[in-house]
């Protein structure tokens, strides 16, 4: 079984939620871990089935495997816990909130990649040092569940 790439995870999740995607962390908990039809969750969140699998194909990938991916978004979703997206809606268009300018959907994520890294690089950092102690916690559980048994 392949390697969890822990920091290709969280750089993809923190680049998708500034670039205002940060609905995917729902979408695929509802498909991964709910089990929720493609067509059904693609619809909900206004995207395509395609675009669905991609994500998720992307997420499998890095966790290194679908059963990983389906543990690990439910702490994905817990360590990007009030990270903001830069790229907001504004009316029919979508707006840089941090120094204003318009973008399309196709070049939102290279906006914020290429001129908003200190914003991207604090998102990654917050997140790797909140999974820290996610994992911390997580070991301690198994110790108290290991001492209870024995
Ligand atoms: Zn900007």
């Amino acid at each position: 079984m392949r390697k969890t790439d822990t920091k290709a995870l969280i750089n993809y999740v923190a680049l998708k939620i500034l670039g205002g995607s940060d609905f995917i962390l729902e979408a695929l908990h509802e498909y991964l871990v709910k089990g929720e039809g493609p067509a059904t969750v693609a619809y909900k969140y206004g995207i395509s089935k395609h675009q669905l699998r991609g994500y998720a194909q992307r997420i499998i990938e890095k966790s290194g495997s679908e059963q990983k991916a389906r543990k690990i978004m439910p702490i994905l979703i817990e360590i990007s816990k009030g990270i903001d997206p830069l790229v907001v809606k504004k009316g029919d268009s979508l707006v840089c909130k941090a120094c204003g300018a318009k973008l399309t959907k196709d070049d939102a994520e290279d906006h914020v990649r290429k001129e908003h890294k200190d914003e991207l690089k604090a998102a990654t950092s917050i997140m790797s040092s909140r999974l820290e102690e996610v994992k911390q916690r997580l070991q301690v559980q198994k110790a108290v569940i290991l001492s209870a048994a024995q």
